[in-house]
């Protein structure tokens, strides 16, 4: 079945084709280690979890790269206040970066790189880069040159005409700006007193890379000039992937990227969850208010990664309520097929394809809302058995990630055949209203070990400790 994903280059929704049959390449912009992620960077995390997993549901060959931007201005700076080296700083919060993706049962990319470990990967784009006349190098560093770029600007919408000579003359040494602000950027930083004992020695000069570079120069290592996905959250739109596209293509002549995903905002009171506002939480604060990371994850999944979301306490806390309906839905679906419950079915005449709707669900642009909803409708479907619903639903999982094999791991004992036939006999006995049949049952059920209870669903099976 096709997967449809909605490209940001074209503003719409595309069949996906591979560079290579049954293979994907997808690169993920990682964590600034500085400091703990916050939930809204995770939300963005989960979002590149289960487009791996979507892929390898539909059995592609997966390499996702991540990398971990530990060195660029806030890194630098932040390590400079707590007076500790950059190395132990970002050691540090990627460590924890790795535990919170651990608890969102966020599967880990198949290679996590370190920007610091691509220097020179680095130093030699901005080398040909400088060859071809695309960079030139001023007093504080080596900088790329919007105007000599073709489409600049193509993946934000940018309208830069060749005589805006104003934009054109301009340029900015921070890794960050605004969309109003396109200028030349920074691809090297010449060495300043303010970057303590971060530099590397290049031909061009002693300094350090911007962070737009770091990101083309991984891709490129990791995954070639050309690569199938790239993904993040839309506030990497421009300037950084917007830069990134600018000089990947001018250094391999090669297009860069075949399909931009991008996932909207966590919003906190309608403004953008961000550190620098304040207005943040951290995976340890939903812990502190008795939310689980999973019963996070699930309130993730209920919404498209295209919509922005507006986080509050209860919002979450009102998705837990329906986690743990979900996972105590499981637990009763395998204690039924493991026949300690009574199990009314009545199968229908052509029974409905769950793992194909399931599938066109998650093809349709990563449609977790729509898949989620759908394993509530096979919960409450009648014409299909617990055992079927119990396969149904770990399958689905391979998506979900809502740990439901660890649910599996604490199975109850199943409950031998011949002890459920026999509290089925007795159930039918009943039925009957054939009391002397029923306790002579009961009675043998006993003898074997086991405690049978009447519930108005039926009857339940337990053995005796
Ligand atoms: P950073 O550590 O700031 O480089 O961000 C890591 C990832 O989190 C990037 O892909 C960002 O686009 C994403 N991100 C940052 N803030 C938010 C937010 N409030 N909601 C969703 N994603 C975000
Ligand atoms: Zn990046």
């Amino acid at each position: 079945m096709d997967i449809n994903i909605f490209n940001t280059l074209s503003s719409k929704k595309e069949v996906f084709t591979p560079l290579v049959k049954n293979k994907v390449g997808i690169y993920n912009c990682g964590p600034t280690v500085y400091d703990t992620v916050h939930i809204g960077n995770l939300r963005t995390f989960v979002m590149y979890d289960i487009i791996r997993r979507v892929f390898e549901y539909n059995e592609y060959f997966v390499t996702q790269v991540m990398n971990i931007t530990d060195v660029d201005d806030k890194t630098i700076k932040r390590s400079q206040e707590k007076k500790i080296s950059l190395e132990e700083l970002t050691r540090h919060y990627e460590t924890l970066f790795i535990s919170d993706i651990h608890s969102l049962n966020i599967l880990t990319p198949n290679k996590l790189l370190s920007a610091r470990d691509h220097i020179k990967d680095m130093i030699e784009m901005i080398s040909i880069l400088l060859e071809k006349g695309i960079a030139y190098q001023t007093k504080d560093g080596i900088y790329f040159s919007i105007g000599l770029s073709k489409d600049y600007g193509k993946l934000a919408k940018l309208k830069i005409e060749a005589t805006d000579t104003h934009t054109l003359r301009e340029r900015i040494s921070n890794d960050e700006y605004e969309k109003e602000n396109p200028r030349d950027f920074a691809l090297w930083k010449f060495y300043t007193e303010e970057d303590g004992q971060v530099f590397w020695d290049a031909s061009f000069g002693k300094g350090r890379p911007g962070w737009h570079i770091e990101c083309s120069a991984m891709a490129g290592r990791a995954l070639g000039p050309t690569i199938d996905i790239h993904a993040g959250g839309t506030d990497l739109i421009f300037p950084h992937h917007t830069n990134e596209i600018a000089q990947s293509e001018a250094t391999y002549d090669k297009h860069f990227v075949n399909y931009w995903i991008h996932g909207a905002f966590m919003n906190v009171n309608d403004a953008k969850m961000a550190k620098s506002k304040g207005n943040f939480y951290k995976l340890a604060d939903l812990e502190n208010e008795g939310i689980s990371p999973l019963a996070f994850r699930y309130w993730l999944l209920t919404s498209h990664y295209r919509s922005q979301i507006n986080f509050t306490i209860e919002a979450v806390k009102g998705a837990q309520t329906a986690f743990i309906r979900f996972i105590e839905t499981f637990i009763r679906l395998q204690d039924i097929s493991a026949g300690h419950e009574y199990e009314h079915v009545h199968k229908a005449l052509e029974p409905r394809d769950y793992k194909k709707d399931f599938l066109e669900k998650v093809n349709d642009d990563f449609n977790t809302p729509e898949a989620l909803a759908l394993a509530w409708e096979l919960i409450k479907d009648h014409t299909v058995e617990a055992k079927e619903k119990v396969i149904l639903l770990m399958d689905f999982d391979k998506i979900l990630g809502l740990g439901l094999h660890a649910v599996v791991n604490i199975q109850k004992e199943e409950i031998p055949t011949e002890v459920t036939v026999l509290a089925e006999a007795r159930e039918k006995a009943r039925e009957n209203k054939d009391w002397e049949m029923a306790d002579a049952i009961r009675k043998e059920i006993t003898d074997r070990g086991y405690d049978v209870n009447d519930t108005d669903k039926g009857f339940t099976l337990k053995k005796r400790n």
